[in-house]
C-alpha cells in the first residue's frame, strides 16, 4: 500500500463518524508525509487544521491508522504544509462512499498553486478556504458556504452572508467562487456597485443582450455588499430578474451584506424577501482565539515567528476586525524586519499604540489613497497628480482613482479635484477601466490588493 491509499482508507473511515462539512474542513489538502517505524507525519494546510485534528482526532486518526498499516504506532505528528515527495503538482481525485447514503462523492485534495483559471470571474485565489481561519463567529457562515459547494444550487440558495466590515465576507464568497472554478463551473463574482454600473453601461451602449447574458449564463452567481442597491430602482429591477432566472434554473447565488436583508435601506419588498429565501447566515466578531489563530497563519505565512505572548497581546488589543488585524499585524512585522530586531512585547506595544490612538482620529481619506499608490509604484506626488502622459504614470493615476470610488465611495467630482483638478468624467472613465482590467488582468488584481494592503496596514 502506498502512503497515499493509506490515508485514503483512513479518511474513508473518518469520513463516516464526521458531518460533511467537518470532514471538508479538516481533511481537505492533507496527506501523510511520510512513515517511519513508529511515527507518522501528516501534512496539514494549516494551523487550525492541525489543532483540530490533534485535539479532537487524534484518538480515531491514530486507531485508523494503526488498523490499516497493521503496525503499532507511537506517534502521528501533523505539521504544516509539507511539500509532498512524489508526485508534488499531481492533482488527486478519489471517489469514496458518502456517509449519508450511496451516492458517490468526488473528494478532490487540491494543490493551491493551480489557480490560472480564475481570469475573467473576478476572483482573486489568495482568498481561498486554504486560508481562512473559521471560528466560532464564522462558524456557520463558513459550513453553510461548505454545504452549498457540496449541494450547489440546492441547500441554501440564496445564501445571505452579512457581517461588519472587514470580517471575511468578501473572503468567503470567493472562497466558494474558487471552489466551483475548480469544479468546471462558471463563476461570476461581482460587487452590487459593479453589477449597477455594468447595468447603466449596458443601457447607455443598448447592450442590455450582453449583459443579461453575462449575468445570467452562470452556475455561481456572487454579489458582494448588496446593501449599496438600496435606493438603485432600475438595479433591483434588473437584478430582481437575473435572481429569478438564476433561481428557477437551480444556479447557486451568494450574496453578502453589512448588515441582514430587512435593514437595508430603500430595499424592494420583493427583493428582500428574495434575499431572505433561502439561508442567512451572519459573521460575527472573531474572538480572541481566532484573531491568534488568524495572526499565527498570517504570520508563519510570512515565514514570521511571533511568541505566544506577543499574539496574545495583539489579539487583545485589535478589537474591531480582521482586517485591522492584518493591518496591525503587518506594520509590526515591517517596523522589525526595517529595524532588523526581533519583535519584544515592547516594541509591540509601541507601534500598536500608535495603531490605535492614530485610528481614533484618523479614518482613510483620498489624500492617503494617493500617497499609498505613489509609494507602491514608486512614484512622486507631483508626478501621480500632473499632465504627463507615461504609461508609467496613467496606470498609477487610474489605480489611485479606482481605489477612491472603490474604497471610499468618494464622487466623481472630488475625484477628479484630488488628483490635481481633472474632469469628472476622467474619473468616470479611470473607474471604469480598472474595474474591468483587473478582472481580466490577474497582475493588476494583485497589485490593487497589495495597494490595499498597504493603506490598511499603514493607518
Ligand atoms: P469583508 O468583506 O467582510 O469586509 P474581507 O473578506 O475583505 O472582509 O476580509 C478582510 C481581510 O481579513 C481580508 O484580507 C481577509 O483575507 C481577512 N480575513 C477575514 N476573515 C478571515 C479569516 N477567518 N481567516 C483569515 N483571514 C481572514
Ligand atoms: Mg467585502
Amino acid at each position: 500500500m502506498t502512503n497515499e491509499q493509506i490515508w485514503q482508507a483512513v479518511l474513508g473511515e473518518l469520513e463516516i463518524g464526521i458531518s460533511r462539512a467537518n470532514f471538508i474542513t479538516w481533511f481537505k489538502n492533507t496527506f501523510i508525509y511520510s512513515i517511519e517505524e513508529e511515527e507518522i507525519i501528516v501534512s496539514v494546510p494549516n494551523d487550525f487544521a492541525k489543532r483540530w485534528l490533534e485535539q479532537k482526532y487524534y484518538k480515531a486518526i491514530k486507531s485508523s491508522l494503526e488498523k490499516i498499516t497493521e503496525k503499532k504506532i507511537k506517534e502521528v505528528i501533523y505539521k504544516i504544509n509539507l511539500e509532498k515527495k512524489e508526485n508534488k503538482e499531481e492533482e488527486k481525485n478519489t471517489e469514496k462512499n458518502n456517509s449519508k447514503g450511496n451516492e458517490k462523492v468526488e473528494i478532490k485534495i487540491e494543490n493551491e498553486k493551480q489557480m490560472s483559471n480564475l481570469s475573467g470571474s473576478g476572483l482573486n485565489s489568495k482568498y481561498s478556504f486554504a486560508s481562512f481561519v473559521i471560528g466560532k463567529a464564522n462558524e456557520l457562515a463558513c459550513a453553510a458556504c461548505q454545504a452549498v459547494i457540496k449541494n450547489p444550487g440546492n441547500s441554501y440558495n440564496p445564501l445571505f452572508l452579512y457581517g461588519g466590515v472587514g470580517l471575511g465576507k468578501t473572503h468567503l464568497l470567493q472562497a466558494v467562487g474558487s471552489e466551483f472554478i475548480k469544479m468546471n463551473k462558471r463563476v461570476l463574482y461581482t460587487t452590487s456597485e459593479q453589477f449597477t454600473n455594468n447595468y447603466i453601461d449596458s443601457i447607455k451602449s443598448g447592450k442590455a443582450k450582453e449583459f443579461k447574458n453575462r449575468y445570467r449564463n452562470v452556475d455561481l452567481l456572487l454579489v458582494d455588499d448588496v446593501q449599496f442597491m438600496g435606493g438603485k430602482d432600475g438595479t433591483q429591477e434588473e437584478f430582481f430578474h437575473t435572481f429569478n432566472q438564476l433561481q428557477q434554473g437551480d444556479k447557486q447565488i451568494i450574496l453578502s451584506s453589512d448588515r441582514p436583508p430587512k435593514a437595508i435601506p430603500a430595499i424592494e419588498k420583493r427583493l428582500m424577501s428574495r434575499f431572505e429565501s433561502g439561508m442567512v447566515a451572519d459573521i460575527g466578531r472573531p474572538d480572541i482565539e481566532t484573531k491568534i489563530a488568524i495572526l499565527e497563519k498570517k504570520a508563519k505565512e510570512r515565514n514570521y515567528i511571533l511568541e505566544e505572548e506577543i499574539l496574545k497581546y495583539i489579539a487583545d488589543s485589535i478589537q474591531n476586525n480582521i482586517r485591522e488585524l492584518e493591518g496591525a499585524l503587518n506594520k509590526i512585522i515591517a517596523y522589525h524586519e526595517f529595524h532588523n530586531i526581533s519583535p519584544s512585547l515592547k516594541t509591540v506595544k509601541n507601534i500598536l499604540n500608535d495603531l490605535t490612538n492614530n485610528n481614533q482620529i484618523k479614518p482613510i481619506i483620498p489624500k492617503d489613497i494617493l500617497e499609498v499608490v505613489c509609494q507602491f509604484y514608486n512614484i512622486s506626488n507631483k508626478d501621480l497628480l500632473g499632465e504627463k502622459r507615461k504609461k508609467e504614470l496613467v496606470l498609477p493615476r487610474q489605480v489611485a482613482i479606482f481605489l477612491m470610488r472603490e474604497e471610499l465611495n468618494t464622487s466623481y467630482p472630488t475625484i477628479g479635484e484630488e488628483l490635481g483638478g481633472r474632469d469628472h468624467t476622467t474619473a468616470m472613465h479611470s473607474y471604469k477601466k480598472i474595474n474591468k482590467e483587473k478582472e481580466e488582468n490577474e497582475k493588476l488584481n494583485q497589485e490593487i490588493s497589495s495597494i490595499k494592503q498597504l493603506l490598511y496596514g499603514s493607518l
